[in-house]
């Protein structure tokens, strides 16, 4: 085929139910990865030190066999390619180094002589991590480790060298080719990341191309008219949440009620994303079933707070603190949401197109006339009246996008 398209990666983060044996395991595995890396870190800092020599990963990598030769115990158990993928790790963040250190000359050479010395401080070798901080090993799927999905009411599995075959819980189907599966730690939970490759599927086109505004008292307006309401758990997620957090500012610093609230705080939190992320795949999977191309606006370095238009400056019958909640719990949202959307559209062959977000909302969409806006949920144009301000914005949108006004086309 002319024009192929790139494949498409994706990731999936799950969580791992490892056996306790498996645990033990499996931190051991973090443990000798991370003493690799060191030992490699080590190699490269003396090299540089005694001979100015740069090593690369190519020779590091050279060195595997003899390393676990030396080390059957400990080593040598390990899966070759997953060595290999925690050098090339070690390798990307030389790169990083070697790039900063470029940049601080270039930048030396503008701001002149007298910052030299500041700027090579801010620059940092890369450093020896302890085994606490050493969270995750990638491995390369079918080299020592194996994907198994869930179906028929079986769990998923996933297998790693050295590890054991670890429960995973798949909260939603794993598409396309699995190519790399990374055993993660975060704290106490175990995750494994699936990253799988898959072909684009182009959908047959349906003709609907819209514009959609994201809002705060609705989470989607679309400028044919549709919408989309916040789900209601936000609503009960809020209240949790703020009652836990006052609760928590009054708890003594220190004290073992205070920790039992942190711990309860994180995991409301965690509960919101979980159910908001599903939100999003579901109200994102329903827009590319039904639009060739949607256009948004680009979100604001700070977050899509837009409180130039007075979206958000309607705390309503609840408290402040509510609303700040509120807030933080939707702009989060959006960002995500708009990553979510853009990966899906990209796989079915939809166009997702941004637009500069100024005055979409308070311009009125027939006649261009900025417009006041006496409630938030309404603009009012000199010469149109009253219109409904989310449906207006979807339509500048879509007109920014140069997609009309956004509406079905006559028929
Ligand atoms: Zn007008």
């Amino acid at each position: 085929m002319a024009g192929e398209r790139p494949a498409l990666k994706r990731a999936y983060k799950l969580r791992a139910y490892p056996t306790c044996p498996q645990e033990g395991r499996a931190v051991r595995l973090l443990a000798d990865h991370c003493d690799l890396y060191n030992a490699a870190l080590q190699e490269r800092r003396e090299a540089w030190r005694l001979r100015n020599l740069n090593v690369s990963y190519g020779d590091q990598s050279a060195q595997l066999k003899e390393i676990r030769a030396a080390d059957p115990g400990g080593q040598g158990r390990h899966s070759f390619t997953a060595q290999q993928q925690t050098l090339r790790r070690l390798n990307m963040v030389f790169a990083a180094y070697y790039k900063r250190v470029r940049d601080a000359e270039k930048s030396r050479q503008q701001v002149g002589e007298k910052r030299q010395k500041l700027k090579e401080r801010r620059v940092g070798y890369p450093r020896f991590k302890p085994h606490h901080r050493f969270n995750q090993v990638l491995f390369v799927a079918g080299n020592g480790a194996k994907w198994e999905p869930a179906g028929g009411g079986r769990w998923a599995h996933a297998s790693f060298q050295a590890v054991g075959r670890v429960k995973v819980r798949q909260h939603r189907p794993v598409m396309g080719r699995v190519k790399t599966l990374q055993l993660k730690r975060e704290h106490r939970r175990w995750y494994v990341i699936v990253v799988t490759e898959t072909e684009p599927m182009p959908l047959p086109t349906t003709g609907r191309a819209i514009g959609i505004d994201l809002g705060v008292a609705r989470f989607l307006t679309t400028s044919d008219g549709e919408i989309v309401a916040n789900p209601r758990f936000l609503d009960a997620a809020q209240t949790t949440i703020a009652a836990l957090q006052r609760r928590k500012q009054r708890a003594r610093p220190g004290s073992g009620n205070r920790r039992r609230l942190r711990r309860a705080l994180a995991r409301e939190w965690r509960k919101v994303r979980n159910r908001r992320r599903d939100f999003h795949h579901k109200t994102a999977r329903a827009l590319v079933d039904a639009c060739d191309a949607v256009a948004l606006e680009a979100l604001r370095m700070n977050g899509m707070t837009a409180s130039a238009r007075g979206t958000v400056e309607q705390p309503g019958t609840n408290v402040a603190a509510k609303s700040g909640l509120n807030r933080s719990i939707l702009d989060a949202g959006w960002a995500e949401f708009m990553i979510i959307l853009t990966a899906k559209a990209e796989s079915a062959g939809r166009r997702v197109m941004r637009v500069e977000p100024s005055y979409t909302s308070v311009t009125c969409h027939p006649c261009g006339a900025r417009c006041g806006r006496p409630r938030q949920d309404t603009i009012v144009c000199p010469t149109h009246g009253e219109l409904d301000a989310d449906l207006n914005g979807a339509r500048n949108i879509a007109a920014r996008a140069g997609l009309g006004s956004g509406q079905a086309p006559a028929a």
